[in-house]
């Protein structure tokens, strides 16, 4: 008799249960909002990056209807064949002048935009030094790019300093590779401090801005936060976030933009972004350029949930932003209170090993455009009554 070849993989998801690491995939019922049905019950929806709320915006989705009748569904091409629709031309100039960049170029995904960029810009030859918390799309495509990859501490710009003195000589060239906002911790990348560090190495620099975009800078990402308008040789962005629909951006100096055009690999294999997509990317530009009110409000609601939180006794870390993590160590204890968050209304994911390191296991919240204050009383209740039964507070 055969072997059974697939016994590896029950074993390991058998280890993943014991552990406390099966993911548990939740069915939603409903557009992302505020609240929504999930598993056909109707929750507080602390769980999407729905930053500012458009994600069921009546504006995206006429202007999602609108591009079905005119331009169809799918393009049917990768964008260097015969996927590049003027609509698409149309997102990248809005884009780029929205960022104050000198050029853009709109990909599938954020994930994508990573990939898209690094393969292009080092190579066999060359270094690149990454915080340690960087996104695993800049992880991946920094492997996938067959540089060296050098790991800094995380937000440590001496360790870069050292990290880059000692292994630049060896290289043709190096690029410094950080996340804006941490989308784990909620904390923010000292931008300004490597930005002036990879001017003295002469180091490309870049910035993954999924979690800044529509949230810092007024809006304008984590670049105009730190008031460093084109400095930033890549920007890459997400459009599934605070724009609240899909696709990645590469941002930044047109020749590198002009460069991974052409040699991107998800620009060169992968087909173009829909025109539906397309056009609710640019009905969400159209908002961020015309009002900071979402933006506001968004803080406005991270201020009250952060405080309520914290008045409540729990650790939420060192965030400084809308994303709340809710340290509660082991993975079979964030989820169980994740559980019985559910149970009484509240949807909030526990996040554990490989998403973080093993022990720091924790809630995540995330603040939107789409709560009122009275949704967050709801929800500081239901933590507070949650993290006194599971006894995380007293
Ligand atoms: N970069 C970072 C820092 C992210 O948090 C994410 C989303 N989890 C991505 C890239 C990927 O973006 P997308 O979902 O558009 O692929």
């Amino acid at each position: 008799m055969a072997t059974d070849k697939l016994a590896f993989i029950r074993e390991e998801l058998a280890e993943l249960e014991k552990q406390g690491l099966l993911i548990n995939f939740r069915t939603m019922g409903s557009a992302a909002d505020g609240w929504m049905i999930v598993d056909g019950k109707k929750v507080l929806n602390f769980c999407t990056n729905n930053y500012l709320g458009l994600a069921n915006s009546a504006q995206l989705k006429e202007a999602a209807k609108k591009a079905i009748d005119e331009w169809g569904v799918g393009p049917a091409a990768v964008r260097t064949i015969a996927g590049t629709q003027r609509l698409h031309l149309e997102l990248e100039r809005r884009l780029a002048a929205f960022k104050g960049v000198e050029a853009a170029m709109y990909v599938q995904s954020g994930f994508c935009a990573n990939q898209a960029a690094l393969g292009p810009l080092v190579g066999k030859e060359d270094v690149i030094f990454s915080d340690r918390l960087n996104h695993a799309s800049i992880i991946d495509g920094a492997r996938l790019s067959g540089a060296k990859i050098i790991v800094y501490e995380h937000c440590d710009v001496q360790d870069a300093e050292v990290k880059i003195k000692e292994n630049l000589p060896g290289y043709q060239r190096g690029l410094l590779v950080t996340d804006g906002v941490f989308s784990m911790d909620g904390d923010i990348a000292p931008l300004d401090q490597l930005y002036e560090l990879c001017e003295r190495y002469n180091l490309l620099t870049m910035v993954d801005d999924a979690h800044g975009e529509g949230v810092l800078g007024k809006g304008r990402g984590i670049v105009h936060h730190f008031g460093l308008h084109g400095l930033f040789d890549v920007e890459i962005g997400t459009l599934s976030k605070a724009f609240g629909v899909v696709g990645g951006v590469i941002a930044g100096k047109k020749a590198i933009v002009d460069y991974v055009r052409q040699k991107g690999r998800p620009n060169l294999f992968s087909s173009a972004v829909t025109a539906a997509d397309t056009a609710a990317c640019l009905a969400a530009v159209d908002i961020l350029e015309s009002s900071t009110e979402l933006v506001d409000r968004l803080w406005s609601n991270a201020s009250y949930f952060k405080t309520g939180m914290k008045t409540l006794g729990f650790d939420i870390g060192v965030t400084t932003t809308p994303i709340v993590p809710v340290m509660l160590g082991e993975a079979p204890l964030a989820k169980q209170f994740s559980k019985r968050l559910f149970e009484e209304g509240v949807f909030a994911m526990a996040i554990g090993f490989p998403t973080v390191a093993k022990g720091k296991a924790r809630i995540r919240v995330m603040n939107t455009a789409a709560h009122t204050h009275e949704d967050l009383d709801k929800g500081l209740a239901v933590f507070g009554r949650v993290g006194k039964e599971l006894g995380v507070i007293r």
